[in-house]
């Protein structure tokens, strides 16, 4: 597990995000960080 303290630090999620806000999150994330992947329901969005 491989986790990027410092990005996250950096990129909090917000409370209450929107599915917008959690694409954008996840798709930074998924470049700066390894230590959770996209939920499949919101992997399914992205694509769409
Ligand atoms: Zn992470």
């Amino acid at each position: 597990m491989i986790l990027n303290r410092e990005w996250h630090e950096k990129n909090r999620m917000p409370k209450n995000p929107t599915l917008q806000q959690k694409i954008e999150w996840h798709r930074e994330h998924a470049k700066n960080c390894k230590c959770r992947s996209i939920p499949a329901k919101l992997l399914e969005k992205i694509k769409n």
